[in-house]
């Protein structure tokens, strides 16, 4: 039965007989019944009393300050609890907004539903100018896995269900619903509003891998000199730990996590080889993709990253792929045994294989990589244990470093771009799913919509680091954050602009270079404004005693990290992918 009574309700005892449902408690009862308990958003026309009647119903409803950061807390709550976030915005502009977010969610697989209102029908198709007219539906369908509208009230536990099992069910992804203004009002009987829902069983089924093609991926793997497992975020995200760490501990291979992968195994791992990632991928003869795709994030699998003569040469490895889609294999290189099914299923399949006569990896690889490592390790020490004035990356991150290994539940939320490297190759994690950034796109702008979602689904302390170019897209998600007394911790690496501080206009001219910000920008007092604690940092003592006590008080902290402005590189590690960089370099 609905939660509270439906707007109109029986008045008098003669017409007690028919108890009326609505279009807004009809939405509320689906999501309910399907187990969804936290609404991310923006109130206004047509969904303000949707977003107030969904907290009277009992859901967590967290309301932004731009439908972005909405969106994109959304998406990573999808990621994290492997239930569908979902993102509520008003019509076209609203709507607009949030886009960015479904479409992330669609190209990083994560499993999100935007819902936006929208105008009316008739007058958007005449288009005859209504208020924020826009074909809403067509505009999210490129973007999306999956797009419905629903103009009748009947209906609606059709359209939550389709939406649910399309962004959960196989690959997952982004999911457009559209609810016209019209909907929320229309009333129908209680009882048969109740009867037209749909919980939807097992949005997720297993997918268990072909025997053969199990086979041919042990075969294949048996056969290796240098074998090799690249783990992906679709492995993190799987939230089969236990059965991939087997997968990598029975086989001895060495392994290189993908960004958000790292802490699927602990980063201090034996087998881990991101210490001599630059020597494992050319050097590999056999490689195992265990939900990580050949995108540009992997060189495409070609060229002189995996040992290729020419830039888009074929390095000679041998790959197995295990993923859910079945489209993905041969998408850059040749496959030569995929594995289609879920993480899970298929880590157990070819566990199910591999007993006590697997072949350990030949001694002289293992060798060659832990060398290559310690030499590595030894090499980074050094340029962490200096302490220059002002602070480098590597001197503020040798200390977040070590709170995030004194913290190993906390949630890490990275993104800029040097901000991003540096983090990403010096900051160890220890645990699945902890550590969450900029994603396939290498995108800026998810920052504080991730630390919202990280700490309201997980109940973790967050610790943001990040760029301050990249903070600048959702900086004002800080008095979010304070509104909700979230543990979050947003470290900036302040380095006054893009890439670096220090360029100039080169005409003379009164205006500064584009790729620079205000010197010396005071961004804790952002978090101050709000009730929350600001810290200026210019020494990494000072930004250790302040993170230690972030993470002490869980109050929502923003330290302003105060950077080297000449110590950035263009582009930070791609910057093979800019061309004005290559030039030059
Ligand atoms: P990364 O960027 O870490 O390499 P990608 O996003 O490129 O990761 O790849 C993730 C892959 O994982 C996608 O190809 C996706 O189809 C796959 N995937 C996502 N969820 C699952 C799952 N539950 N089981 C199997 N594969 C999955
Ligand atoms: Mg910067």
């Amino acid at each position: 039965m609905p939660d509270e009574a439906p707007k109109n309700a029986p008045q008098s005892a003669a017409d007690a007989a028919i108890v009326e449902t609505d279009g807004f408690q009809l939405v509320i009862d689906a999501l309910k019944l399907n187990g969804i308990d936290t609404i991310f958003g923006l109130p206004g026309i047509p969904i303000t009393d949707l977003m107030r009647r969904l907290q009277a119903a009992g859901m967590r409803v967290v309301s932004f300050r731009h439908e972005q950061n909405a969106g994109y807390a959304a998406s990573i709550a999808g990621y994290l609890t492997r239930k569908p976030g979902i993102c509520l915005t008003v019509s076209a502009p609203g709507f607009l907004n949030g886009l960015a977010s479904l479409a992330h969610a669609t190209t990083n697989c994560f499993p999100m539903i935007l819902i936006s209102g929208s105008s009316e029908r008739e007058i958007v198709d005449l288009q005859q100018g209504d208020y924020e007219e826009m074909d809403q539906l067509a505009i999210a369908k490129p973007v999306a896995k999956a797009a419905f509208r629903v103009l009748h009230a009947e209906d609606i536990g059709v359209g939550v269900a389709r939406a649910i099992r399309a962004a959960l069910s196989g690959r997952p992804g982004g999911v457009y619903l559209d609810l016209p203004a019209k909907l929320f009002p229309q009333t129908m009987e209680a009882a048969a509003g109740k009867a037209s829902l749909i919980e939807v069983v097992d949005p997720a089924p297993r997918q268990i891998p072909a025997p053969e093609a199990v086979k041919r991926a042990l075969d294949l793997m048996r056969s290796a000199k240098k074998p090799l497992i690249i783990l992906g975020k679709g492995a993190a995200y799987a939230q089969a730990d236990a059965d991939v760490r087997a997968l990598v501990e029975r086989t001895g291979i060495p392994y290189l996590p993908m960004s958000m992968a790292k802490g699927l195994l602990p980063d201090t791992h034996a087998q881990c080889a991101s210490a001599a990632r630059s020597f494992v991928l050319p050097e590999a003869d056999v490689v195992m993709l265990v939900g990580a795709r050949l995108n540009w994030l992997l060189s495409h699998g070609k060229g002189k990253t995996w040992g290729g003569k020419g830039a888009k040469a074929w390095g000679g490895q041998k790959f197995v792929q295990v993923d859910i889609s079945p489209q993905e294999a041969d998408s850059n290189v040749r496959i030569d045994a995929p594995v289609v099914g879920d993480i899970g299923s298929c880590a157990r399949a070819l566990l199910a294989g591999i007993d006590a006569s697997w072949p350990q990896p030949p001694a002289e690889w293992l060798g060659a990589i832990a060398e290559r490592k310690d030499k590595n390790v030894a090499k980074m020490a050094e340029t962490l244990a200096k302490n220059p004035s002002p602070m480098s990356f590597h001197s503020a991150l040798n200390v977040v470093r070590d709170v995030v290994k004194a913290n190993p539940d906390a949630i890490l939320v990275n993104e800029g771009a040097n901000a991003l490297d540096f983090t990403r190759s010096i900051v160890d994690m220890y645990k699945p799913r902890k550590r969450i950034d900029v994603g396939t796109w290498g995108i800026m702008g998810i920052g504080m919509g991730y630390c919202v979602a990280a700490a309201v689904v997980t109940g973790q302390q967050v610790i943001a680091v990040e760029g301050d170019s990249a903070f600048g897209f959702s900086g004002m998600e800080t008095e979010t954050i304070c509104r909700y007394d979230l543990p979050v911790c947003v470290v900036i690496m302040n380095n006054n602009g893009v890439y670096r501080g220090d360029e100039k206009n080169p005409t003379g001219g009164k205006d500064p270079s584009p790729l620079v910000f205000v010197k010396d920008a005071r961004y804790e007092k952002l978090m101050e404004a709000f009730g929350g604690v600001g810290v200026h940092a210019k020494t990494p003592d000072e930004l250790r005693r302040a993170m230690e006590e972030a993470v002490r008080t869980r109050r929502p902290t923003l330290i302003n990290a105060v950077i080297d402005e000449a110590g950035g590189t263009e582009s930070g590690r791609i910057t093979s992918l800019n061309p004005a960089a290559k030039k030059k370099s």
